[in-house]
């Protein structure tokens, strides 16, 4: 659906996108994540036109992007900001309608629109498309940025950040929706976020970078079972300890001097490979005995069936 190229992006000496070459496929949620600086916003913005390439080719459709009239590709790519800003003097319904009458859409065709759109996102039509943008919440106006984006039916939906000026509560829900969404429409999604829980959460794949390069590409589950390099084992570091802690899977078992040592904090990837040889592991740090896991112990968590690994 969209092929980079060695695309790079040059301002004076820095290189803000070094050398990127990777595919989206059509229908796919893809995330592209890395701390701040790393290139998220202009590998984003060079796939529609608003940052030109200082070298390398993208392509939509098989198409170089440079081929396509410029507003032409606009319509069908959709893009959500991180502040979303909707025009203050328009109703919820006019703000959303704003590419479909570009398109020339018919009126009853919008308005169906509108409110499907609307409804889809928890934001009962018959009560908010004639507010003011003033007249809803934070969380609903951002609601209202992501239905805006899809208005028209573009095929891909680029989000820089969209969900995260959000409290946490309303920043859930806009992910729940948002994968529901995508269930139903079946869109391709760019997704941007510094946040690797939302990466995990909602990328079929993720693209980690780091200063304008590419640093892994793949399923959520790739990087924890297999990370490239260091950057990407401390990236997701924080993630692998949501995902597995070993001291989740602690019991009350005194100091056995046969078995092996762990910290709280090893990755129950370690600790199972541990389990293979060894029948209990000591969970010990700096002097203090906390607990013991054993074979058992773990076997009994996880057939309690409510963890999350
Ligand atoms: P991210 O979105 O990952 O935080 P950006 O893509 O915004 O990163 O920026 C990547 C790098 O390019 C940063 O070092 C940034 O300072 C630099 N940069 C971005 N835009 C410009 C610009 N217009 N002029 C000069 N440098 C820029
Ligand atoms: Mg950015």
């Amino acid at each position: 659906m969209i092929k980079f190229d060695d695309v790079s992006k040059i301002y004076g000496e820095k290189h803000a996108v070094d050398h990127v070459s990777m595919e989206i496929k059509e229908g796919e949620f893809f995330v592209l994540i890395g701390p701040s600086g790393c290139g998220k916003t202009t590998t984003l913005k060079m796939i529609n036109r608003l940052i030109p390439l200082s070298s390398g080719y993208i392509y939509f459709k098989d198409q170089p992007i440079s081929s396509y009239k410029l507003d032409e590709m606009r319509w069908d790519i959709g893009y959500v900001l991180q502040q979303i800003a909707l025009f203050p003097h328009m109703t919820i319904r006019d703000n959303i309608a704003q590419v479909p009458l570009m398109k020339k859409w018919a009126n009853e065709d919008i308005d169906s629109q509108v409110d499907k759109l609307l409804n889809m996102v928890g934001l009962p039509a018959e009560q908010y498309r004639n507010r003011m943008p003033a007249e809803l919440s934070g969380g609903q106006q951002q609601r209202v940025g992501v239905v805006r984006a899809l208005a028209a039916d573009p095929p891909v939906i680029l989000m820089d950040e969209p969900f995260s000026a959000l409290d946490p509560i309303s920043r859930e829900k806009l992910q729940d929706d948002l994968l529901k969404l995508q269930s139903e429409i079946n869109k391709t999604i760019i997704f941007v976020t510094h946040d690797i829980t939302e990466a995990f959460k909602l990328g079929d794949r993720i693209c980690l970078m780091n200063e304008g390069r590419i640093e892994q590409i793949g399923a959520p589950d790739d990087f924890l079972r297999q990370p490239n390099n260091d950057f990407v084992r401390s990236f997701i570091g924080d993630m692998s300890g949501k995902v597995s802690f070993a001291e989740d899977y602690m019991v009350n078992s005194p100091f056995d001097n046969r078995c092996p040592v762990i910290q709280p904090d090893t990755k129950m990837e370690t600790v199972f490979k541990l389990l293979q040889l060894h029948e209990q592991l000591n969970v010990t740090s700096s002097g203090k005995h906390y607990g013991a896991i054993t074979r058992s112990s773990v076997f009994e968590r996880l057939s309690e069936g409510g963890n999350h690994l």
